[in-house]
């Protein structure tokens, strides 16, 4: 095989691409594999994964109960709100009762759900040594199966000639193969085109105030180049999975340890020290993504987790310790805020909330009464030292926009599918998930459509090889 003309190229270096590259390889093409990232950072926001949603219609290994079909789309077309193309996100549920025996034997091993992480155990099956092993293993298998791969390989454009792909380029670089998979990510890394997306907010520029949980190389390049070129966009760049993390978080990285799950244990106050919105809504995984957005609107994006000593023990510690204090003036103090106003925040929560039966596990009934905004769960008093506080900013997780593919993941250009370019993972991720979120079906869209996607490209690739010798 000469590396620099397979039968299938294969743009990226994440699950989607992954999963191509093995499904062509699996199928007989030559393939080369281009990562942008260094060996060391190979693998995209999938080396931060730790799990993958699946359907099944019984209890399986690591999964319990049942999770059918239905109920999958069900919650998705609720995340969404119906902005999702019901026969793609069919194709990747269904998929997902399929996909472990083959990623087993590709060297992933699947553990039971982690404690602390509440309701996943019917619905998502964690993935041994988290998604740094999976794309390990990956790339194992794929140097066993002799799949060439580069990395510090950053593609910058396309040839492409009426919807097909002819060369891909890295500077004056030209790599031409007989198909090719896009597998690049989004455009969460691309701090000035986020910019653009939020836009200016009352003179501040939230965006500058972000924090990226994953990869830095997601730039978005290819995916800019291919719908200025023709290929049909999808989805809203304002779009994105956005969760608060510690603020302490380095810009890119950060990943799954930066996340702070103490929000609906206290409350959440602003710069001003003030409260702004309902910290036990719901149940913690389906209210963690919303808090992002949250903090994004408020002064300096930036708002702390403030709770007691009773909250200690009942949430996954994140990797910085909280700030501690012995009394809520000197904790305020610590985190350069108005004590007199943290205390008043804080007195007026005490005073509103009602006795009840606490309990975490369960919608509970300890709520505040009279308070703007309430809290309807999980309200208790913060009277007991020592007093803890994170500091939290929005952090990217990743963009919905994307390119808009068919059921073959074939690239759409002007509402034609192309016959030898197709993209899998978060780069077309929007023509399921138009927006909101459920966890862990990222990595279900990026297996399901990175598997159709390779073996459509090696499909087209041996085509191209019979026309080519007829
Ligand atoms: C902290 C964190 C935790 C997450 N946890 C989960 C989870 O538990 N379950 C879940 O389902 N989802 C999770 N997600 C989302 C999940 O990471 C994505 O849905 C999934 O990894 C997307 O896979 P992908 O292959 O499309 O993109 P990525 O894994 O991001 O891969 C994109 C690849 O493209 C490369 N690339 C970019 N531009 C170029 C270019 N021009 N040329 C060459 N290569 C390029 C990048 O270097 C990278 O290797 C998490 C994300 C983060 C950040």
């Amino acid at each position: 095989m000469t590396p620099k003309d397979p039968d299938v190229l294969v743009i990226g270096g994440g699950n989607a691409a992954l999963c191509a590259a093995l499904t062509a390889r699996e199928a007989g093409a030559s393939v080369l594999m281009l990562e942008a990232a260094p060996r060391e950072w190979r693998g995209g926001n999938s080396q931060h994964t730790r799990n993958l949603r699946c359907m099944h219609d019984a209890p399986q290994d690591v999964l319990t109960e049942a999770y059918p079909e239905e109920e999958y789309w069900q919650d998705l077309k609720k995340v969404t709100g119906g902005i999702t193309d019901e026969k793609l996100a069919r194709l990747a549920i269904r998929d997902s009762s399929r996909c472990r025996d083959w990623m087993r034997r590709h060297g992933v091993h699947f553990q039971p759900s982690l404690s602390g992480t509440l309701h996943l155990s019917r619905t998502n099956a964690f993935f041994m040594g988290g998604g740094k092993a999976l794309v390990n293993a990956y790339y194992r298998s794929a140097e066993q199966l002799g799949i060439a791969i580069r990395y510090q390989a950053p593609v910058d454009r396309l040839e492409l000639q009426d919807g097909r792909f002819v060369a891909a380029r890295i500077g004056d670089e030209r790599i031409t193969a007989r198909s090719c998979v896009v597998a690049s990510g989004g455009f969460e890394s691309n701090i000035p085109w986020m910019r653009d997306a939020w836009g200016e907010v009352d003179g501040e520029w939230p965006v500058d105030n972000f924090l990226i949980r994953g990869t830095r190389f997601n730039m978005g390049v290819l995916l800019k180049y291919l719908t200025e070129n023709g290929a049909d966009p999808i989805g809203d760049p304002t779009q994105s999975h956005c969760v608060a993390i510690d603020a302490r978080a380095p810009l890119y990285d950060g990943g799954i340890c930066t996340r702070v799950d103490s929000v609906s244990l206290g409350i959440m106050v602003n710069k001003q020290a003030v409260r702004f919105y309902d910290e036990g809504e719901d149940f913690w995984p389906k209210r963690y993504a919303i808090w992002g957005r949250l903090v994004a609107k408020q002064a300096g994006q930036i708002a702390y987790s403030v709770i007691d000593a009773k909250a200690i023990g009942r949430f996954m510690p994140p990797v910085f310790p909280p700030l501690q204090a012995q009394s809520l003036p000197e904790l305020a103090r610590q985190l350069g805020l108005d004590a007199p106003t943290l205390v008043r925040t804080v007195d007026e929560f005490n005073a509103a909330c009602r006795a009840g039966t606490f309990d975490h596990a369960v919608l509970d009934d300890c709520r505040t009464e009279g308070l703007t905004p309430p809290k309807t769960h999980w309200a208790r008093p913060i009277d007991t030292a020592p007093f803890f506080a994170y500091p939290l900013r929005p952090g990217i997780t990743f963009t919905y926009l994307g390119v808009k593919v068919d059921e073959h993941a074939a690239v759409h250009f002007s509402g034609k599918p192309s016959a030898n370019l197709f993209a899998a993972g978060e780069i077309m991720a929007g023509n399921v998930l138009g927006k909101g979120y459920t966890a862990g079906v990222g990595m279900t869209i990026g297996t399901a459509f990175g598997r159709i996607a390779g073996a459509q490209a090696a499909a087209a690739a041996m085509q191209g090889a019979q026309h080519a010798a007829a």
